[in-house]
């Protein structure tokens, strides 16, 4: 067992809660530090989905008082285990969490009170580490709503002598999701004053729960190299660029890994056959299958099969794939479109399904099987993402021989190797500029391509080849940990006997600053489609 004891704390765990790649990151990530010797273990949300798939969770902690605003929240920790042996911490408060989804509802928008909600699950760690007497070397952060934690660590915790050589790695999953509340719920986190200003958790006015993350974590990852760069200019900065520059020392990024074991073409029990880098027929198996399932026609079959499973979202690049879309339709292939979200984008496919129903296949769900079953079954998988944290379809379709065609953004600029620039490395087809005309180009590239079968099939076993296993990430996230540990906390005031040490000790302690401008909820970018 190595040294290391690592508290992950995030708002999405797979299979327990998921509304995008956080979830598969945290469901996968700690399985591969703990073989590397890791002690790790999870705070979760105790979310209506998660109490359903676990109704088994221990009561662990009974009413603890969390200080929020002017009252105090009563929360219970349940206890339970993954099948990767991983201790899970249950934050149970069902009058935040016993609801049908996680962040908000696709009819009435963000949940009104996601401030309390999150705040709650931040300051519930500082209890939960000190009653079970376990204290972190690290807290790895995910995203906004677990960002405060570096915060409370920075302002308060680290007078606890027991919390003062811990540290705090913020990992951003996407940007754009920052937790952005009016400014006089700043008085509800119970941080000192100072820590609403420009070089703290204000963001114009507002309160950027991110953004706390950002300037108080010990180290800043994002989930790959070029994402980690992009955000730092103006264009993905999303207006933290400059913050993001100041701390480029202390942030770098890593790419995801993927479920080597969920999505493997060679043991997937949810796909009708499988197959392998050196036996492709199970491929063809599935592919008719997919094809009856969806009712195309026999005579279409032969076509190449393109895919698309994602969130309907404009950073998906639905704006590029609709304004081709027609003449897409002209060309002699298959489109099957999976995907939940933005009404406006769904609407707008499914006009042109309606057009071409031999032809074009929109399924309106989020349906776990049915994405492996299209990873399986399609020639080419389309993600042309107007920009891309990391993006996990990519390396799915890899995985599977389904040759992506990406932007050139983000993780998918660094997990694609690009067939026309490297024809013998090449594991993909790019377009660097993200207009329509770039993309489409690429299409019809890749389906000259395809018409070159020994070729095709030497792409696909290269594509197979590459490993995205989460044991790599793994090694880079453990080097990030030590460096923390190792680095301590410079510039830390040092643990004084007077200094406050206990939780309570800072209920209400600090004055609220003013009340700035208010403009309602419109500007709270908080979640993700749910
Ligand atoms: P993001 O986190 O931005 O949504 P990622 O590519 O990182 O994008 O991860 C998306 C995850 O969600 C993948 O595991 C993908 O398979 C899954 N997913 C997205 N939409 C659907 C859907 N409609 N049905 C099933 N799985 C989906």
């Amino acid at each position: 067992m190595s040294d290391l004891q690592i508290l992950f704390c995030s708002p999405e765990a797979s299979p327990y809660a998921k509304t995008g790649g956080l979830a598969d990151v945290v469901g996968a990530l700690p399985g591969a530090l703990r073989q590397l010797g890791c002690d790790v273990r999870l705070f979760l949300p105790y979310y209506r989905c998660v109490r359903d798939e676990i109704p088994s969770a221990e009561p662990l902690l009974e009413n603890l008082k969390i200080p929020v605003g002017l009252h105090k929240a009563t929360v219970h920790i349940r206890e339970a285990r993954t099948s990767s042996g991983i201790t899970i911490y249950l934050l149970e408060k069902d009058e935040y969490f016993d609801r049908s989804y996680l962040y908000g509802s696709p009819a009435r928008g963000d949940y009104e009170d996601n401030a309390e909600r999150f705040i709650t699950f931040c300051r519930s760690v500082h209890p939960l580490c000190t009653l079970l007497n376990w204290f972190p070397s690290v807290f790895h952060l995910h995203d906004w709503q677990t960002a405060l934690i570096s915060a409370y660590h920075r302002f308060h915790w680290i007078y606890d002598p027991h919390f003062s050589r811990s540290g705090t790695l913020f990992t951003i999953h996407n940007l754009a999701y920052q937790g952005l509340f009016p400014g006089d719920h700043f008085h509800a986190t119970h941080l000192p004053p100072e820590a609403f200003s420009t070089s703290g958790l204000e963001f114009w006015g507002h309160c950027n729960f991110l953004k706390a993350g950002l300037v108080y974590s010990d180290f800043l990852t994002t989930v790959s190299p070029r994402y980690s760069r992009e955000i730092q200019t103006p264009e993905f900065g999303y207006g933290l660029e400059g913050v993001l520059q100041e701390r480029h020392d202390r942030l770098s990024g890593i790419l995801n890994g993927i479920d080597v074991d969920t999505w493997n073409p060679e043991t997937d029990r949810l796909i009708p056959a499988r197959f392998s880098a050196s036996d492709m027929s199970g491929k063809k198996v599935c592919k008719e299958a997919l094809l009856s399932e969806l009712g195309f026609p026999e005579q279409t079959r032969d076509r190449p099969l393109l895919g698309i499973i994602s969130r309907l979202a404009t950073q998906k690049g639905f704006d590029l794939l609709i304004e081709i879309l027609e003449e897409l339709m002209s060309l002699p292939i298959l489109l099957v479109i999976l995907g939940t979200g933005d009404r406006e984008i769904e609407h707008q496919l499914k006009k042109t399904g309606e057009a071409y129903p031999d032809h074009l296949k929109i399924v309106s769900q989020f349906n776990e099987v049915m994405a492996h079953r299209i990873e399986a079954a399609a020639d080419i998988f389309l993600m042309p993402s107007r920009y891309e944290p990391c993006g996990l379809n990519q390396m799915y379709s890899l995985r599977y021989g389904t040759i992506p065609v990406v932007h050139a953004t983000g993780g998918l600029d660094d997990s694609v190797v690009d067939v026309s620039r490297y024809p013998h490395d090449g594991t993909g087809f790019k377009f660097e500029e993200y207009t329509p005309e770039a993309f489409l180009e690429k299409i019809r590239l890749a389906l000259n391509w395809i018409g070159r079968k020994e070729k095709w099939e030497e792409i696909q076993r290269r594509a197979m080849a590459q490993d995205f296993s989460w044991t790599r990430s793994a090694r880079e996230y453990m080097k990030i940990y030590r460096e923390i540990v190792r680095a301590g906390r410079p510039g830390q005031p040092k643990v004084q006997a007077s200094s406050p040490s206990s939780f309570d000790q800072f209920d209400d302690s600090f004055t609220p600053p003013g009340h700035p401008s208010d403009n309602g909820g419109s500007l709270d970018s908080s979640r993700k489609q749910p």
